[in-house]
């Protein structure tokens, strides 16, 4: 299989990558090769499997009274990508999450990879807890994703957290991390972002993946900002094609993200469910070559596991 800095190292021209959510739990893989399979056609050099903390829900009871409960409400990503791989070959990036974990359960979950012989990781700190505010580290957790990048580079190094593993194997493993065009909704300002950033590449990431935007200017921005940062390593931007007229609510809200005025007024001019789809479409068109006329080595598109409108981007802009 093949690291994600290969690949972008070594392709002679742009591509696209996409990335999963996994199904619901209660559905089977079948739903989950539905959504790899119209990808297949593009070749990708690789697809990454988004990862989800526990949930926490209060379901009703008979009496009135409600219990909490604490919910795995998707299979896990190693079981998605493991799946995967096995039927298509394809190389999967799973991401993992520091968020409702200690340090040592991350670190087994970077050893099952590597016993998988997967070779890539995408390394996030995720969001919060249900009900809380603000991201809270479990009191032996990891508090930045930079820490997590950092224990993954001791794994290439064969350091293990266990102080009694001795002659530790050496993992092998290529790890992305994310960045934000708009800024990270934490972060003071956008040099003290990129400052953070910046520590994820020193602590020895490969290369990094933007959260989605609508406008390109905010990337070439972001980029030059990085780089005059000292930040080398690939940037990857991340798009996601508006389907629905509701996700101008929600993805502003969800993502912490702007929706460019002009965007706005098309969709509300359009008429019908499939009037805004197509809009949808055509401003993530625009943006994919506009991108590529910049020279990006690849575009990441987020399926959210609807693929129609991703395909008919990826068909008409590659
Ligand atoms: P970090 O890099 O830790 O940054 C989080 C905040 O802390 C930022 O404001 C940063 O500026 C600040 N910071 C970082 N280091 C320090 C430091 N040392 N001192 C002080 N401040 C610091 N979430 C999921 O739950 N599952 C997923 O699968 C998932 N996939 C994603 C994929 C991509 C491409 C992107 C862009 C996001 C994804 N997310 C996912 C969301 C992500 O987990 C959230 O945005 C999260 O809030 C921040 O994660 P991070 O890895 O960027 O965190």
């Amino acid at each position: 299989m093949s690291k994600v800095i290969d690949i972008l190292k070594n392709s002679t021209s742009p591509f696209a990558s996409f990335e999963l959510v996994p199904p619901l739990k209660g559905s089977d893989s079948s739903k989950l090769f539905a959504s790899i399979e119209p990808l297949l056609q593009f070749c990708p050099p690789f697809i990454n499997v988004t990862c989800h903390r526990d949930e926490v829900e209060y379901c009703a009871n008979e009496d009135g009274t409600y219990t909490r409960m604490v919910l795995s409400k998707r299979p896990s990503t190693i079981a998605i990508i493991a799946s995967a791989m096995i039927k298509y070959n394809v190389e999967m990036v799973p991401h993992v999450i520091c968020g409702g974990a200690s340090r040592s359960k991350v670190e087994s979950e970077i050893i099952d990879l590597n016993f998988l012989g997967i070779e890539n990781v995408m390394a996030l700190r995720g969001d919060a807890a249900t009900g809380q505010r603000f991201f809270q580290p479990e009191p032996d957790g990891f508090a930045h994703a930079s820490e997590m990048v950092e224990m993954i580079q001791n794994l290439n190094h064969g350091k293990y957290l266990d102080p009694t593993v001795r002659n530790g194997v050496a993992t092998n493993i290529c790890v992305g991390v994310a960045g934000y065009p708009e800024k990270h909704y934490e972060a003071t300002n956008m040099e003290s972002d990129i400052q953070n950033l910046r520590r994820k590449v020193d602590a020895g990431a490969d290369y990094i993946i933007t959260q989605m935007f609508f406008d390109n200017q905010c990337f070439y921005n972001f980029v030059a900002q990085c780089r005059e940062a000292g930040i080398t390593v690939p940037i990857i931007p991340g798009l996601k094609p508006i389907s629905t007229i509701k996700q101008l609510e929600l993805l502003p809200r969800s993502f912490h993200i702007d929706i460019p005025q002009p965007l706005v007024n098309e969709l509300q001019k359009a008429k019908t469910k499939e009037a805004v789809y197509q809009v949808g479409i055509e401003w993530c068109e625009a943006q994919s070559r506009d991108l590529l006329a910049h020279g990006v080595p690849a575009i990441h598109y987020y399926t959210m596991a609807k693929t129609d409108n991703i395909c008919k981007i990826v068909n008409s802009v590659f």
